[in-house]
């Protein structure tokens, strides 16, 4: 067979990786220099030319995007299908793996994934059924506690608190947490993980049986695993397996959540052999932003040491725009992406890089404003939206009734008269009988404990879930879930809710049955689930990744953490300040800085062509003005790649100077008003304010101001009567 388009086209150092001998591998090299393309070949490579089955393969990557690019790409080297072979997520393969031996490791068959969200919703009421004072004990500290706990492979057994009083009531919340969580057949994410290595540990058979299939484990952006997806590798592993990994010690950005860089050593430890290869050659970027980032990053200490050049040209010098404020940032921002649009530029090319989810919404109402189409990964999943989890709760409590965080969620939503009262008696007689939300719920009806109104309400929240399972037991899934949709009422509450948000948030409940009807049971797991239950998993696993449809044509928002091994013609990273990026805390700790540094090399490194940075003066956070500098990284970068961006209006603000960039640089239009941004104004009617923003020119203008408790207009210059104060 002529296996040579697997190595074609590929570098000296990639060819010897993708070729290499049966063994354990260590790629190690920076941004953009095909690490993924080589894993990728290789997967190929070993089924055509080493005669690998598929079915002995394992690919892990660390997003459901990547994964399904990944298949992909194998397939069309491969020219065909690669059934068979396993490729996904570690949480999607323990989850996979978990469904196939439910029994083994004592899960109910119809198990549920339990999101942040939920798991932070029972905590809650964990936290207040054990007498703790939310204040003190915020159930998102919890939720912390607990995953980092589960994440290094650890039950409440394990932990001796005994000399620590906080800890010790950490723990006590821990195990109440893991039995609600059992008795219910719930399953958070980093139960995924732990469950399974449990299972693999305990179970010799299954361990033996997925160690004899698995021979080529493969693992892509290795630098962010953390302690128990390595101790799960190895298990998975086996004495026989043959691993390639690849990574980045540059790109590890997720030690916040326990992803140790130091794997990369224990691999070349622990697996036999284990050799080291290096990629040198970057494909993605010009020369300029290679040179910007290679630059930036040597800044941090503690490095394994790479370099990476390229053949490609220098480029455009990397556009650096210092904004007056966040609306501003976002104006010029959406401008560029209009201009590039205009120019027939794709809007798929463009991304828009965050360090915090909450920076995206200024951008996207810029971006509607505009008219420009745009998708967000992560941040306000379409799943994780309020009125779809309404939704999902229902449909999960068709499924189980023991699902009490579901219970909790839709109990009184729509509200039908359930107070607050009626709830915690059955929280209490839940946790008194050992029993679920739904069984107690049962037992009090029956007892007549609860008062006429209550017991009224209750009542009916219990007949309308067996109600919405008897009605839709013969319906498709589709049907089920928008017959769920209209019969629990939650419809009709958004209806009466009128207003714009609440016809985002119908439109959405219409998403989500257009989602269940595009929405196919996977094959392998068509046997054991029900496609109701598939569903739930995958709106739990895959909360968001993709919502828009993958053909329009969108610009591409997300933070910076969603955007590793990405990569976009254009790249726009915004909020480039001190006190966002690096944020205040993490400015105070070597250790948390250096990891914010790599975090600003992946979002550089994202760049082929074109990389914009911004930063504003001024920007409201939680509801404050807050004045910031530009960020340390900027001054971090050579001069010679960069160029500053003028178009911005005069600001008179003598404090507003910063950084080596001048700030004097007029926009003609804009002066010809005779304003200025941030120049305080007087209005007839509004009275004072600031000037904010501004559009248009000449006697077509228009300015934003924000008055004093008027709030934010938008006015035409000419009209508006306007007073310089
Ligand atoms: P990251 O660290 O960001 O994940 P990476 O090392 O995984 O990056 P890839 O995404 O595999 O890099 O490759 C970066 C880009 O370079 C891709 O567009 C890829 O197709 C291209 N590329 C990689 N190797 C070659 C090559 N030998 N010839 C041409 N293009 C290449
Ligand atoms: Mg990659």
């Amino acid at each position: 067979m002529d296996v040579s388009h697997l190595i074609d086209g590929l570098n000296d150092k990639q060819r010897e990786a993708v070729a290499a001998q049966l063994g354990n591998y260590l790629v190690l090299a920076g941004a953009g220099s095909g690490k993924t393309r080589v894993l990728v070949h290789r997967i190929a490579w070993l089924m055509q030319v080493e005669y690998a089955s598929p079915f002995s393969v394992m690919a892990v990557t660390f997003t459901n995007k990547a994964a399904a690019e990944m298949r992909g790409r194998i397939e069309q080297l491969m020219h065909g299908t690669a059934s068979g072979l396993w490729c996904g997520t570690f949480h999607g393969l323990c989850h996979r793996i978990l469904r196939a031996h439910h029994l083994d490791a004592n899960l109910p068959q119809d198990f549920q994934i339990l999101d942040s969200d939920d798991q932070q919703r029972l905590l809650r009421r964990l936290i207040k059924a054990q007498n703790l004072d939310e204040k003190h004990w915020p159930a998102r500290q919890a939720s912390w506690y607990i995953n980092a706990k589960k994440d290094e492979g650890l039950r409440p057994h394990h932990i001796d608190a005994q000399f620590d009083p906080v800890e010790k009531t950490w723990l006590r919340v821990y195990a109440a947490y893991q039995e609600a969580c059992d008795r219910a057949g719930l399953v958070d994410f980093a139960e995924l993980l732990l469950r399974c290595h449990e299972l693999l540990r305990d179970k010799e058979h299954i361990r033996e049986h997925y160690q004899a299939r698995f021979q080529h484990i493969l693992v892509d952006e290795f630098q962010d695993t953390n302690n128990i997806q390595y101790a799960w590798l190895r298990m998975m592993a086996g004495n026989s397996a043959k691993v390639m990994i690849v990574g980045d010690d540059d790109q590890s950005i997720y030690g916040w959540r326990g992803a140790k860089i130091e794997n990369i050593s224990r691999f070349l430890q622990d697996f036999p052999g284990a050799e080291t290869i290096r990629l040198e050659q970057n494909y993605r970027s010009t020369g300029n932003i290679l040179k910007a980032s290679n630059h930036l990053i040597e800044n941090n200490a503690e490095r394994m040491g790479k370099s990476l050049w390229t053949e490609g040209q220098e480029g455009e010098l990397i556009s650096v725009y210092s904004a007056f404020n966040e609306l501003d940032e976002a104006r010029f921002v959406v401008g560029k992406i209009k201009a590039w649009q205009d120019e027939g530029g794709a809007l798929n090319d463009t991304a828009i890089l965050y360090r915090n989810n909450a920076q995206s919404r200024v951008l996207e109402e810029a971006l509607i404003q505009a008219g420009l189409p745009y998708r967000i990964y992560g941040g306000m999943r379409f799943f994780e939206r309020q009125e779809i989890k309404d939704a999902l709760a229902y449909l999960r409590m068709i499924g189980n009734r023991f699902d009490d965080a579901a219970f909790e969620r839709v109990v009184n939503t729509p509200a039908r008269g359930l107070g607050d009262r009626t709830l915690e008696t059955i929280r209490l007689a839940a946790r008194d009988r050992g029993a679920t939300m739904w069984e107690a719920s049962n037992q009090l009806l029956e007892e007549q404990v609860l008062a006429g109104r209550a017991a009224n309400s209750l009542r009916r929240f219990v007949e309308l879930v067996n109600a919405l399972e008897d009605d839709t037991r013969e319906m498709a899934l589709f049907q089920q879930t928008d017959y769920v949709i209209q019969h629990s009422g939650l419809r009709a509450m958004y209806e009466a809710e009128k207003g714009e948000k609440a016809q985002a948030r119908i439109d959405n409940l219409e998403e989500l049955v257009t989602a269940t009807r595009q929405f196919e049971v996977p094959e392998e797991v068509q046997e054991e689930m029900s496609p109701l239950s598939a569903f739930l998993s995958h709106a739990a696993l895959e909360a968001g990744e993709g919502q828009a449809d993958e053909f329009d044509d969108a610009a591409q928002l997300m933070t910076l953490h969603s955007a590793k091994g990405l990569e976009f013609p254009m790249v726009f990273m915004v909020g480039v300040e001190e006190g966002m990026f690096p944020s205040q805390m993490s400015a105070e700790e070597a250790g948390r800085l250096e990891e914010e540094r790599r975090l600003c090399y992946v979002g550089m490194t994202r760049a082929m062509k074109k990389l914009y940075i911004t930063h504003a003066e001024m920007r409201r956070v939680y509801g404050k003005d807050m004045f910031h500098k530009a960020s340390r990284f900027i001054r971090e970068l050579p001069e010679d790649c960069l160029e500053e961006v003028r178009m911005r209006a005069k600001v008179s603000r003598p404090a507003a100077a910063t950084g080596r960039f001048s700030q004097t640089q007029t926009q003609e239009n804009f002066n010809q008003t005779g304003f200025s941004l941030g120049q305080r104004v007087q209005h007839p009617k509004f009275g004072e304010g600031t000037i904010i923003n501004f559009e248009g020119s000449g006697q077509q203008s228009r300015v934003q101001v924000a008055f004093n408790g008027e709030g934010i207009k938008w006015l035409v210059t000419q009209y508006a009567k306007l007073e310089a104060m």
